[in-house]
């Protein structure tokens, strides 16, 4: 099992990051100071280092220069909230001792990169839990081919009301590399985000997963979920773009809710605003997905025409172990019927989650525990005759 040892002097980030990697299948080990760190790095020999920069007393840049100087082998992650271009330079500094510095994650950050640089040694394969084969590094021919070439699909990922009654799909992509094999999507989305081919791909998922549903027999309240990356909203035509796929394959826009992180929207708050009240008005629905993860301001939030909020996994995940990872959820809940939204919970992977965020009034599921992601032939099939578990007391609530 890979090992991550975590140094940061903020316990609140130091604890999300260790959630969200031990929803990767790390082992975690959490310390804040640097003489427990050099102790834990002796004794456990981690796969995986994750550095704060900022630190109250030997900072993260000499403790860099102190790995380099003992040769650590292991692989690490920088972070921190002082802006990417002393992130870039700790980078380099780094590199140039001789360590394997994956990459940097600026505070506040996205679950998805963290998870994104967790694999970027190699893929978690999600069955056995090892780890695959490296990554290639990925370049715009790589991904432009990939368009062009058919190399990528949408699969679609059920999700129910906690009374087991199918409400909708959320659309995730998937790219089946010809040499590669599959390439997980926290990884490649990032990139194209950084190599400006991001909307390629978000217009991809749009047509691909809209003309799926519009070809569906089912009742209108069964919705589909897309991710919108950070890059898309600042895009003035994106509304435009989404509705003209609508009337294309003939689905109306009530029908589809558009996913954007908690981070993404507050970046620019003042621009995405004006996207996501388009949006609204075409009569799109908004989510705002990983939440509990980033520093948004409670304020703006509210503002935000939102209708429903996705509780992070890294929380859900957790949520039967971690007595914190529960009163964060439960906060969550709370707050999103408060602000008149939907509570939707994803990471569900049991049945005593599932039925405890049922007596929370969670409004939706989405988990393994109801259906992993399915191929789209596997999803209509579904759809047609959905297999879901019955739980004690269900309907009742
Ligand atoms: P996300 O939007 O948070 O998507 C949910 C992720 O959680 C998916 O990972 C899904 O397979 C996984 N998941 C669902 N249920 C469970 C569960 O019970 N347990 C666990 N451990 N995981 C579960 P996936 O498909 O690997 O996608 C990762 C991320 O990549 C997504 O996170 C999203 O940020 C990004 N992504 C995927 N498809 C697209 C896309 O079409 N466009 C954009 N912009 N981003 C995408
Ligand atoms: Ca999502
Ligand atoms: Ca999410």
């Amino acid at each position: 099992m890979p090992r991550l040892l975590i140094i940061d002097d903020d316990p609140g980030v130091a604890h999300i990051i260790g959630l969200i990697a031990e929803g990767q299948g790390f082992q975690v080990d959490i310390t804040d100071e640097h003489t427990a760190f050099f102790k834990r790095l002796a004794e456990h020999q981690p796969s995986h280092i994750a550095i704060d920069l900022m630190m109250p007393e030997l900072d993260g840049v000499e403790i860099l220069r102190m790995l380099g100087d003992m040769k650590c082998r292991a692989e690490i992650i920088i972070t921190s909230g002082m802006g990417k271009r002393v992130l870039d330079a700790a980078l380099r500094a780094g590199r140039e001792r001789g360590l394997k510095v994956r990459g940097i994650l600026p505070k506040p950050f996205l679950p998805a990169n963290l998870r994104a640089l967790l694999q970027a040694n190699g893929a978690l394969d999600e069955a056995s839990g090892r780890f695959r084969r490296p990554m290639p590094e990925i370049d715009r021919p790589m991904l432009l081919a990939a368009i062009a070439g058919k190399q990528l699909r949408m699969v679609f990922q059920p999700k129910v009301t906690p009374q087991m009654r199918v409400c909708g799909f959320e659309a995730l992509m998937r790219w089946h590399h010809p040499e590669y094999g599959e390439l997980p999507p926290a990884h490649f989305i990032t990139v194209a985000e950084r190599l400006g081919v991001i909307e390629e791909l978000t217009l991809y998922a749009l047509r691909a997963s809209l003309d799926w549903l519009s070809r569906q027999r089912c009742d209108d309240s069964v919705s589909m979920s897309v991710n919108l990356s950070v890059k898309d909203i600042e895009s003035v035509g994106l509304a435009d773009a989404i509705a003209e796929t609508c009337r294309e394959v003939n689905l109306s826009p009530l029908r589809v809710t558009l996913e954007l992180t908690e981070t993404a929207a507050m970046t620019n708050p003042a621009d995405a605003l004006d996207v996501l009240a388009r949006l609204r008005m075409k009569g799109f629905s908004l989510s705002i997905d990983d939440f509990g993860t980033g520093y948004s301001s409670m304020s703006q939030l509210a503002r935000m025409p939102f209708s429903e909020i996705k509780i992070d996994r890294a929380f859900v995940g957790s949520a039967l172990d971690s007595k914190e990872s529960r009163t964060i959820v439960r906060a969550i809940v709370e707050l999103a019927h408060n602000l008149e939204l939907k509570a939707v919970a994803e990471g569900v992977e049991n049945e005593a989650t599932c039925s405890w965020l049922r007596d929370l009034g969670c409004d939706v599921i989405q988990g393994y525990y109801i259906s992993r992601p399915l191929e789209a032939d596997a999803a209509s099939a579904w759809l047609r005759s959905p297999v879901l578990p019955t739980l004690p007391g269900a309907g009742l609530a």
